[in-house]
């Protein structure tokens, strides 16, 4: 392997890893720590086809990042073997100050911190994982990179919302966006498709997942992107409404007394398909609505609707697009979805391939399409891994 990097994942009560190659961007070993904290936590660790698994009470992230350096060597491929170069954090929110990957040191500990009031579902977990791993592996540069970092190239036109110019300028109210690891690997792997550089095209992203957001990428360069001050804003994801009035917000408020913690919690965690379908799951969606079931029918429609709202919007914004990449567990997977938000769209110049879409890409439109749409698995850990090898050489 060259330039191995320990790539961590940390949410609140799991922690992802993967040791990749920071070079070719491949996974040699990937692995899931879920429960943390709770009775039963589970360790699943893959490598070479090898899986192994382990239960126990893991209390803490630390308790779980002990079990994950005991995995590696029960696995027979122990860390401190593996000639790591780094290990690389993902970070949610970077705000305005994190546009690059950056070494961890007291000082970006401190402003990751925060930074959590922007993301305080997201943040304060990342954080742990990075306290946790530079104790575990303090000769080691640990590295930060941002889900928002790809998007710092969005102009003002297109970042900042109108409103009152102290929520501005002292609450940090502005557009961030996310995803950014995905929409760039995304973007650039498309650029390659079309056999070209990234500097010369431009590319529509729908990264489509439980999260999911759209990117217009002008020649290499995030113009603009569906999530807003949080990954609330733009599509109808899995539990969370995507764009809406926000006075609806007060609208409840006013009629129910419901706490702005209440109301918080029912757009991020009670809204979008499963409010809609009572499923979070595509694939659940997608059988109810072909057995029948009238709400899910409606909810895939209003899905697709979303999207193809967006990408129609985006050509306009980047005045033409060469390329339309669908990627993540939705995109990836869901001949309908794609169908559905961009099957109409010849008028726009999107030619779709039937047959091409059932068999899931990469390209998916008519050879004769003025914009080529293709089918692109995401690679996020790599692209953190590839980054961070980078960040590392300079
Ligand atoms: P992600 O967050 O990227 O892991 O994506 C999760 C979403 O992808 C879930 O809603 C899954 O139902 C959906 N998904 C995964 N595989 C398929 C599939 N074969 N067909 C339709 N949706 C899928």
């Amino acid at each position: 392997m060259s330039a191995p990097v320990l790539v961590i994942n940390s949410g609140s009560s799991s922690i992802k890893y993967q040791l990749v190659d920071g070079e070719t961007l491949e996974a040699a070993t990937t692995g899931l720590i879920e429960r943390i904290g709770q009775d039963e936590s589970v360790l699943t660790h893959k490598s070479d086809g090898e899986r192994l698994e382990r239960t126990g009470r893991f209390a803490d992230h630390a308790a779980g990042l002990e079990a994950m350096v005991a995995a590696f060597e029960e696995a027979g491929t122990p860390l401190a073997e593996a000639g790591l170069i780094a290990v690389a954090h993902r970070v949610v929110h970077g705000g305005e100050r994190f546009v690059q990957p950056v070494i961890v040191d007291d000082e970006v500990e401190q402003a990751v911190e925060a930074l959590s009031s922007l993301a305080p579902l997201h943040n304060p977990a990342n954080l742990e994982g990075i306290r946790v791993a530079r104790k575990l592996f303090p000769r080691l540069p640990q590295v930060a990179v941002f889900d928002t970092a790809f998007h710092a190239t969005v102009p003002e036109r297109a970042h900042l919302y109108a409103v009152p110019s102290e929520w501005r300028e002292e609450h940090g109210v502005r557009r961030y966006g996310f995803h950014g690891t995905s929409h760039a690997y995304v973007s650039r792997k498309a650029a390659e498709l079309l056999g070209k550089s990234p500097k010369a095209v431009n590319v529509i992203v729908a990264h489509l997942g439980n999260g999911a957001s759209v990117t217009a990428v002008e020649r290499g360069r995030s113009i603009d992107t569906s999530m807003g001050l949080t990954p609330l804003e733009g599509l109808v994801m899995g539990t969370r409404s995507g764009d809406l009035d926000p006075a609806i917000v007060f609208h409840m408020h006013r009629r129910t007394g419901a706490s702005f913690a209440d109301l918080d919690d029912a757009l991020n965690k009670r809204s979008g398909m499963l409010a809609l379908t009572g499923h979070i799951d595509n694939r659940a969606i997608e059988a109810a609505a072909a057995s029948g079931d009238r709400a899910a029918q409606v909810a895939l429609e209003i899905y697709c609707y979303r999207i193809r709202k967006y990408i129609g919007s985006y050509i306009a914004a980047l005045g033409g697009a060469d390329a339309i990449a669908f990627t993540a567990g939705i995109g990836e997977n869901s001949a309908e979805v794609r169908a559905g938000a961009v099957g109409s769209l010849t008028a726009l110049g999107v030619q779709l391939d039937e047959a091409a879409n059932a068999a899931g890409g990469p390209v998916i439109s008519t050879p004769d399409s003025p914009i080529t749409v293709m089918v692109i698995p995401t690679n996020e850990e790599g692209e953190i891994a590839r980054q961070t090898a980078a960040l590392l050489e300079r």
